[in-house]
């Protein structure tokens, strides 16, 4: 075989979709029943539930652009409007103000309106304008950068529950520069990020909001991966325990049931703890650098109701939750006002988030009990009566990557091993981004530089 993919969530799907186009013969192995590791819907009594990512970020199109490729681009739709999120504070919520860029305002109006933050808090995030620039390169915490610029209020109402938040992570740990370079480069370009922002123009898909899905949930698209490709060449039910070099010709991949594949390229597109045991054998350095990547665990709560049962008129996408709200959860999504379709005629379709590194012993409660704080942490600020028609719970351990600060180091690190290994390339949501469109950017970037391996060993 000439390339062996391991992994098959999005990243590897992306990877063999690309060597697909470029006729490159490959195997993609894969431990689970079903393709697309994390990304997995579920049509149910007529909901479509997302167990776990639900939505692509317009902004970054490689996901867009690989729906419309595999001839999915009709099926992509918007989110609904009122596109509104919501904050939790003092247990009421409170609508992030409209015009804004990661959370942080950028029109005078509706920043003074807002009662999401005290008037001291909103004075010292409006002082963020006369901040001096960071001199040195030196990565920092989400936290220490946003603390820095817009003071400790808007760390922990916006910072926290939403830039930490969306990768279940801990607020001074992850990483400013590998989570959020364009918050970075506002600072270095204008000196405030305030300044820089006012002077964007809003992106034309803004109006059509920032996120797209499609009607069946995102399985859709590993559906069509999967049909665009060779049949037999996704083993599913095959997880990988190690790999040897072959010195003379490339590795030898070792299946957990003792199977023996070799390949001339080997692209691995596993959790970075899971590469780092499959190359414990193979490449030392490079297994040590990836075991330093840390995850974190969550779970998602799907909930339905009858619209009767439910008091709020949830016209918006859902709220997050500041650690400070000390609630059950950390964020819940309204995924029937969210997307069109998610749920029968007068059905409501919610789902919360529980755990990450903000409270890792959730995923040690059963199910039941995720079920219970769900509900107590809805239940009064939806003003939601009686018991749910529906629940589903869907647990992600060790699912999330936490890029925390020195990840770029350490990727700088990771690719300088890997230069000492040819043949050998990693990709994942451990490595170079995180979100599904940057897992199918860097898969798609895996495979050409595997193309290229592969001809200038040839040539050699
Ligand atoms: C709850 C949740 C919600 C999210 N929401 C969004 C969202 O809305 N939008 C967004 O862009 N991103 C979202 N993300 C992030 C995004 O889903 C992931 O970053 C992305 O799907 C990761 O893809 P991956 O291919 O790197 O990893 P995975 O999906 O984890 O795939 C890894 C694959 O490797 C396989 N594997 C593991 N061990 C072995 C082995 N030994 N041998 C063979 N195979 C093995 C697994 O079975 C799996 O299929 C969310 C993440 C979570 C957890």
């Amino acid at each position: 075989m000439s390339v062996v993919i391991v992994g098959g969530g999005m990243a590897g799907l992306a990877t063999a979709f690309e060597l697909h186009a470029r006729k490159i013969p490959f195997v993609l192995l894969d431990g689970a029943e079903r393709a697309g590791g994390i990304v997995i819907s579920e049509q149910i009594d007529g909901y479509t539930i997302d167990g776990g990512p639900d939505a692509l970020l317009v902004q970054k199109p490689d996901g867009i652009r690989l729906c419309e490729e595999v001839g999915l681009g009709e099926r992509l739709i918007p989110t609904s409007p009122p596109r509104i999120a919501f904050v939790q504070r003092n247990g009421c919520l409170h609508p992030l103000p409209a015009t804004s860029v990661l959370g942080i305002p950028t029109r005078l109006g509706p920043f003074a309106a807002t009662r999401l933050f005290s008037w001291r808090g909103k004075l010292r995030m409006a002082g963020e304008l006369f901040v001096p620039a960071k001199r040195d390169d030196a990565d920092e915490s989400i936290g220490a950068f946003m603390r820095r610029r817009f003071g400790v209020e808007a760390t922990t109402y916006l910072a926290e529950p939403l830039l930490a938040g969306i990768h279940a992570g801990d607020v001074d740990a992850l990483s400013v520069q590998a989570l959020f370079p364009r918050l970075v480069e506002a600072e270095r370009q204008h000196g405030s990020l305030l300044r820089a922002f006012r002077r964007q123009p809003p992106s034309p898909a803004a109006a059509e909001g920032a996120f797209r899905s499609l009607p069946g949930g995102l399985s859709e698209l590993v559906t069509a991966l999967v049909a665009a490709m060779p049949r037999r060449s996704i083993r599913l039910r095959t997880p990988v325990d190690r790999v040897r070099c072959d010195r003379s010709d490339g590795f030898r991949v070792e299946t957990h049931s003792g199977e023996l594949i070799r390949a001339r390229a080997l692209v691995l597109c596993t959790p970075a703890y899971v590469t780092s045991q499959i190359l414990r054998e193979a490449a030392v350095d490079l297994a040590q650098l990836c075991a330093e990547v840390r995850y974190a665990s969550t779970a998602t709560v799907a909930l339905a109701f009858t619209r009767g049962q439910v008091d709020h008129p949830l016209n918006g996408s859902g709220f997050v939750v500041p650690r400070v709200e000390r609630s059950g959860i950390l964020a819940a999504s309204w995924l029937s006002s969210k997307w069109s379709h998610r749920a029968p005629a007068d059905r409501v379709l919610l789902r919360t988030f529980v755990g990450g590194a903000r409270d890792p012993a959730a995923l040690d409660r059963a199910d039941a009990e995720l079920v219970t704080l769900s509900r107590q942490a809805l239940e009064p600020l939806l003003r939601i009566t009686g018991a749910p028609l529906l629940t589903r719970v869907y647990r992600w351990v060790r699912a999330s990557a936490q890029h925390e600060v020195g990840h770029l180091a350490r990727m700088a690190a990771i690719d300088r091993a890997l230069e000492r290994h040819p043949g050998l390339f990693v990709t994942g949501s451990g490595f170079r981004g995180v979100g599904i469109p940057d897992c199918i950017a860097d898969g798609r970037s895996t495979a050409s530089q595997v193309s290229s391996w592969l001809s200038s060993s040839v040539s050699a």
